[in-house]
C-alpha cells in the first residue's frame, strides 16, 4: 500500500487520462506521485596526472572504491553537484573542465553523470561518507576495487583518452547484471 504525499489516503495504481504509464493517484485530493530516473552526478578530478578516488564508507559497496559523485540536489546545476560532492567525499576543490561520461542504468532508474576537472589544490581529506581518498596514478588504479560498472566504465575511457590528448563524450547502457 502507498499513500498519497499531499494528503495521506490509500493511493491506487491507474493511468491518468492522457497519460500511458500507471501511476499512484490519490483518490481523495487527485495528486499524481510521478516517479523518474535519478541523476548521480561526479566527477573525475585530477592532480599532476593523477585521479581523486574515495574509498567508500557506506552502503552500498562499502570499502571499494569510486569516483566522488552523489544524488542531485533539487535547485543545483550538474557542474555544481559535482563540486559538492568532491568536497564532502574528499574534501577537495575541483574545477570542472567538461562533461565527460554519462551511463544510463535503466533498471535502477538512474543516469551516471561524470565531468572531467582538475583539483586547484593537492588538498583532500575523507569526507564522511569516505573511509580514505586517495590520488592514483593510472597504472595504479585498483580495477578490483572498484565500486560501481560506471565508475569502471567512466575510468577506462578516460585513461583511454587521456594518451591521445583530446576527450571525447562517452554515453554508455548498462545492463542487469546476470548470473
Ligand atoms: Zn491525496
Amino acid at each position: 500500500m502507498s499513500f498519497c504525499i499531499a494528503c495521506g489516503a490509500a493511493g491506487q495504481h491507474l493511468i491518468p487520462p492522457g497519460d500511458n504509464l500507471p501511476r499512484l493517484v490519490c483518490p481523495r485530493c487527485g495528486h499524481i506521485h510521478y516517479e523518474n530516473p535519478r541523476m548521480v552526478v561526479g566527477c573525475v578530478a585530477e592532480w599532476e596526472g593523477r585521479i581523486l578516488l574515495c574509498r567508500r564508507a557506506i552502503a552500498p559497496r562499502l570499502g571499494y572504491w569510486t569516483l566522488p559523485a552523489g544524488f542531485m540536489e533539487n535547485g543545483e546545476s550538474a557542474a555544481a553537484a559535482a563540486r559538492r560532492e568532491t568536497q564532502e567525499e574528499a574534501g577537495a576543490l575541483v574545477r570542472i573542465d567538461a562533461p565527460f561520461a554519462m551511463v544510463s542504468i535503466a533498471h535502477i532508474n538512474q543516469i551516471h553523470f561524470f565531468y572531467r576537472g582538475q583539483l586547484t589544490t593537492p588538498d583532500y581529506a575523507a569526507g564522511e561518507e569516505s573511509l580514505e581518498v586517495a590520488l592514483f596514478h593510472p597504472d595504479t588504479i585498483p580495477w578490483d576495487d572498484l565500486s560501481f560498472r560506471s565508475v569502471r566504465y567512466c575510468l577506462e575511457a578516460y585513461l583511454r583518452d587521456k594518451p591521445q590528448g583530446r576527450f571525447g563524450f562517452h554515453e554508455h547502457e548498462l545492463p542487469p547484471l546476470t548470473g
